[in-house]
């Protein structure tokens, strides 16, 4: 598996005239390598040519990690109180990086590393390779979308089991607090993300985290979470009543109940992030809420919360089978509450499955 996303990384590598790929820790470090480091103040940088050994610059206490490694590593390291230009100097030498062209990551490289790999590579051109590594993580196999499909399940069961407790008279922190229990106990690796739950007026206020306002009868509560399993991510929002459900309320949650079937079902291969991303305005538009839907309607999601291919006017990429992203329109009254419905999305060769099936009806709960 990784000895085939390295070579696809060295056809487009080449392609794109770099000699060599630096990949930082992180989602990408794990993706090429199945290497898991820790991002700390301690430079790390794993070096892949398109021809040869991979190097691998980091600290020493850390090298034995390269021996669980399916790959043959050449590894450069420095001790602590030692400065790591020499490794740099070392790892470039031995893969003759001098006046050669380095593909970078532009989002995750720190001036650190850069400064080191310059130094160490004189007269390098160092450009970023986003789009390539992109290209290659936006089209997932089956042990990824497997993947999902457990940080999914878990995600689903832990909203069961919250559901269970939620009544009025709870804050929203103790709600969250409840659902962290749920989610751990049910299996999960770690958070996607810190679950956003938003009550009565804060649910109009995309990204607000939990607060210790009381939940009262008659409020929305929005609840936005997801986990990791295995390196890959879930994410989902169900937004529910709480003793019974308002007028306006009841309206602004079918327009997004709505508006979230338009989205999933202009999925397809072929379609457009754009498109899918019309398919849901369009419905918020025409029952008068266009002003209050105020993001894109979804974002990639794999290794990372959000990556390509984003649901946005703009982005006319067709969607390819293997494609996961979310579909998440949402109305936000400010004073009033929000709604937002997200789902966790899936190209398949002759249309689309939503990985996550949780019920989208509207729901009177406590
Ligand atoms: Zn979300
Ligand atoms: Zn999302």
């Amino acid at each position: 598996m990784i000895e085939q996303r390295l070579a696809r990384l060295a056809e487009l590598a080449q392609t794109a005239r770099f000699d060599c790929i630096g990949i930082m820790p992180g989602p990408n470090m794990f993706y090429f390598t199945g290497l898991n480091f820790h991002l700390s103040e301690r430079p790390t940088l794993a070096l892949l040519p398109r021809r040869g050994r991979p190097a691998l610059v980091l600290p020493a206490f850390e090298a034995s990690k390269t021996q669980r490694s399916a790959m043959e590593w050449q590894t450069f390291t420095y001790v602590d109180g030692q400065p790591p230009a020499e490794a740099f100097l070392a790892a470039s030498e031995a893969l003759g990086l001098k006046g050669r062209s380095v593909g970078v990551e532009a989002y995750r490289l720190r001036l650190l590393e850069l400064r080191l790999l310059a130094e160490a590579a004189p007269g390098a051109r160092i450009d970023p390779a986003d789009e390539i590594i992109a290209q290659l993580r936006v089209v997932k196999d089956a042990n990824e979308i497997a993947a999902m499909k457990r940080a999914i399940a878990i995600t689903q069961q832990a909203l069961d089991d919250t559901l269970d407790v939620i009544r009025a008279g709870l804050t929203e922190r103790q709600v969250a607090n409840e659902l962290l229990v749920a989610l751990m106990r049910r299996g999960a690796e770690g958070l996607a993300f810190e679950p956003l739950i938003q009550s009565g007026p804060n649910a109009a206020l995309p990204h607000l985290t939990s607060t210790e306002r009381v939940i009262q009868a008659g409020d929305v509560l929005l609840l936005d979470f997801g986990v990791m399993v295995d390196g890959y991510l879930s994410d989902i929002t169900r937004t529910f009543f709480v003793g019974h459900a308002p007028d306006e309320l009841k309206q602004i949650y079918d327009a997004v109940q709505r508006a979230n079937a338009a989205g999933r079902a202009a999925a397809r291969p072929g379609a457009t992030g754009q498109e899918v991303d019309r398919a849901a305005r369009r419905v918020i538009e025409a029952a008068g809420y266009g002003q209050y839907f105020t993001h894109r309607t979804g974002h990639g999601l794999g290794l990372e919360g959000h990556e390509p291919p984003y649901m946005v006017e703009g982005n006319d990429v067709p969607l390819v089978p293997g494609n996961t992203f979310t579909v998440e329109p949402g109305i936000y009254v400010p004073g009033l509450g929000g709604v937002r419905i997200e789902d966790d999305m899936l190209i398949t060769a002759d249309g689309a499955e939503s990985l996550t099936t949780y019920d989208r009806e509207l729901t009177v709960i406590g």
